[in-house]
């Protein structure tokens, strides 16, 4: 059935202001007619037969959000690399099932899983395309390529040299992968690796991009440290991930680099700067010295200067949460857009482009989604509320659709 939404606001997730008294019409999974409701004739409306009517006279209208980072088996509490250690394929592959479901419920209608068993990743995805279980729309990069022992070797694919890293790469496309994840420092989920240096040099990342480009896969980054970023940037590749500055010396903090944010403005990289996880630690645990809280976070309001530095050069920011790893529960990815207004000052409109507009365009599926417009799936959130004046009733999205189907509507799953 076809389905007319009537909201206060509308928010479209390209950066442009917010509309009042929009109304959006839903045809077969995709938006077909968007405009003011002053508009809405009896007219436009008679030739659709019959539809479903949903009317938010103080509601707000947004793009589903996109997550771009998750680790779906894992738990996201403090207990996250031990059970990924300790349970079973199956058991992992349950806790996956929910994930999905209870993010969709939150309004991620995208979702982007940037490293977890391969077994795990690809059945999921697959069940998702074909109806098995209900999830966000889903791209997967597998398991992250790392070194012997390097960050999350527990994942499965360990390199040390060109050869063995090439074959990673093809492993992952030959799976099905949508991205191709490097671990291109260590990082603090794997004790003994070292989120400060460089796990790889420039040449076998620049051998694992390039191949990954000739199968036209985009490779997404994980680095710490300043010399990880460096060789990140300067092997091509498409997406940093935390981008934190750590110095490689051990008794110094940040090491930030204006000349590199400028090449990163410059070629266009998408930078996931988790930013939330940093924060919420702390809130969880004031007392907590910085390896507890996730060690590179040494001072949190230097690391919030530097992002809002980078964004005023025009770095195209993304939206992770890092989902699954300590803090960063399914079900609250809300959080990355809240700490993005809070501690950098991006404007909600802003933070809204880039969890919908900016994600999609990093994840290749911006003709299809990420911004509402006619033509593009109806993947759509509703906040009983003003989102520019309360952003905090993104906490509870009171609707979801996905694809066109009503998932959520005033609170209550239907899935
Ligand atoms: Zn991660």
């Amino acid at each position: 059935m076809d389905i007319l939404i009537k909201a206060a606001k509308l928010i479209d997730g390209t950066g442009s202001r917010s509309t009042s008294d929009a109304f959006i019409l839903i045809r077969n999974g995709k938006i077909i007619e968007i405009g003011s409701q002053n508009d809405l004739s009896e007219n436009l409306t008679s030739g659709f037969g019959k539809f479903q009517i949903m009317d938010f006279p103080e509601g707000t209208i947004l793009p589903g959000l996109i997550e771009t980072h998750s680790h779906m088996h894992c738990t996201g509490n403090s207990e996250a690399s031990e059970r990924m250690l300790l349970d079973t394929e199956e058991i992992l592959i349950m806790r996956a099932v929910n994930a999905m479901r209870v993010s969709l419920l939150s309004g991620v209608t995208t979702m982007r899983d940037l490293g977890s068993l391969n077994s795990v990743a690809f059945a999921i995805k697959n069940a998702i395309i074909n109806n098995v279980i209900q999830g966000p729309r889903i791209l997967v990069a597998g398991t992250p390529i790392t070194t012997t022992a390097g960050h999350c070797y527990f994942f499965g694919t360990e390199v040390n040299s060109e050869k063995e890293i090439l074959e990673a790469v093809r492993k992952q496309v030959k799976l099905g992968a949508d991205c191709i994840k490097i671990m291109s420092t260590g990082g603090n989920f794997t004790p003994r690796s070292n989120p400060r240096r460089a796990q790889f040099s420039l040449r076998f990342l620049q051998e694992a991009v390039e191949d990954a480009h000739r199968l036209e896969v985009p490779v997404a980054s994980h680095c710490h440290g300043t010399e990880g970023i460096i060789n990140s940037v300067n092997a091509g590749v498409d997406n940093l991930i935390h981008c934190s500055w750590i110095s490689s010396n051990p008794s110094e903090g940040y090491d930030y680099r204006e000349d590199v944010v400028d090449e990163i403005a410059d070629k266009g990289i998408f930078v996931d700067p988790t930013i939330a996880l940093g924060h919420l630690r702390q809130i969880d645990d004031p007392e907590a010295d910085v390896f507890q809280r996730g060690g590179v976070f040494y001072d949190l309001d230097s690391r919030y200067e530097m992002l809002r530095d980078m964004w005023s050069k025009g770095v195209k920011f993304i939206s992770g949460l890092d989902a699954g790893m300590h803090m960063g529960e399914f079900g609250t990815h809300y959080n990355s857009v809240l700490v993005m207004i809070e501690k950098m000052g991006v404007s909600p409109i802003d933070a809204i482009k880039c969890v919908s507009k900016n994600s999609a365009e990093c994840l290749g599926i911006l003709p299809e989604t990420g911004t509402v417009e006619k033509g593009k799936y109806a993947d759509l959130i509703v906040l009983s509320d003003d989102f520019e004046k309360n952003p905090n009733s993104l906490k509870q999205v009171d609707t979801v659709i996905n694809k066109g189907v009503v998932v959520k509507k005033n609170q209550i799953p239907l899935i």
